[in-house]
């Protein structure tokens, strides 16, 4: 039998990257899966996989979405966005719309989930972090670091009120992975790295290992911090960055 046999488990942002290659290894584990994204194009070829288009920024979706697929005993919030900018650059705008979907999300998702789970007598709950977060600053990465440090202050706190009710929640930190939204990043910093093949070196320098992960790596963890192997882990934000910190 599978890690995650008989288990609910839902997926933001689940289209490509690193959201669809956890949908993909969470039904390998043999779970009932549930993968969600706004752009539901993306959702094709999920074989054997429930698809729903959700955008997490909709509150009143998400709630029904998340209540509906229940109870659940795994909640992936994976959708996040990755702003390019400083202290200075930042606009308002972005500000509200990278908390609103990074940070906010998370508590619209979680809380939806919640009584299910509780009724199940527990569940796991994982949230995307980044090792660019309360760990470590990233060159122009001042809005993005700030909200993926407080989806790790989000996750203390949900680990810490609900660990008597059987619930975990741990967030995960990776280093850059190569997913299609990192070729956007890379094609946007071209211009100023001096060419495509440069900005891209630029993001593998970063990692000792000299090289990007892959969704599948974090999918790994991910798997891991969803199924009962890891029923002792709770509150933590787990560092998978291919030896960024070192
Ligand atoms: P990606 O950025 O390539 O894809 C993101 C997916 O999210 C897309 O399918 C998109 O349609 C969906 N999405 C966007 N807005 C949405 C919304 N409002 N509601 C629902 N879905 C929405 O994927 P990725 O690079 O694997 O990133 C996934 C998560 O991992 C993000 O939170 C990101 O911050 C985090 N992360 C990525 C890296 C990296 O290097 N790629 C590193 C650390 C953390």
């Amino acid at each position: 039998a599978g890690r995650l046999q008989g288990k609910r488990c839902f997926v933001t942002a689940a289209g490509q990257g690193i959201g669809r290659a956890t949908a993909l290894a969470y039904a390998a584990e043999g779970a009932s899966v549930v993968a969600t994204d706004r752009d539901a194009e993306k959702l094709q070829g999920l074989d054997g996989i429930e698809t729903l288009a959700l955008d997490v920024l909709d509150d009143k979706t998400v709630a029904a979405a998340v209540q509906g697929a229940g109870p659940l005993d795994v909640l992936f919030n994976c959708a996040g966005f990755v702003h390019q900018n400083s202290i200075e650059t930042c606009t308002d705008d972005e500000w509200d719309f990278a908390f609103a979907l990074n940070v906010r999300a998370m508590w619209q998702t979680t809380r939806a989930a919640l009584p299910g789970m509780i009724g199940k007598g527990g569940g796991s709950i994982v949230n995307m972090s980044s090792a660019c977060s309360s760990l470590k600053g990233a060159p122009n990465r001042f809005l993005y670091g700030t909200t993926k440090a407080a989806v790790i202050g989000l996750t203390k706190s949900v680990a810490t009120d609900y660990v008597s009710k059987g619930i975990r929640c741990n967030a995960v930190c990776p280093g850059t992975v190569d997913t299609p939204s990192l070729g956007d990043r890379i094609a946007a910093n071209a211009a100023q790295a001096g060419g495509m093949d440069a900005a891209r070196a630029a993001f593998v320098a970063r990692q000792a290992m000299g090289r990007l992960a892959t969704a599948e790596e974090m999918a790994a963890l991910v798997v891991y911090l969803s199924a009962p192997e890891s029923t002792f882990v709770t509150g933590q934000a787990m560092v998978i960055d291919g030896g960024w910190m070192l």
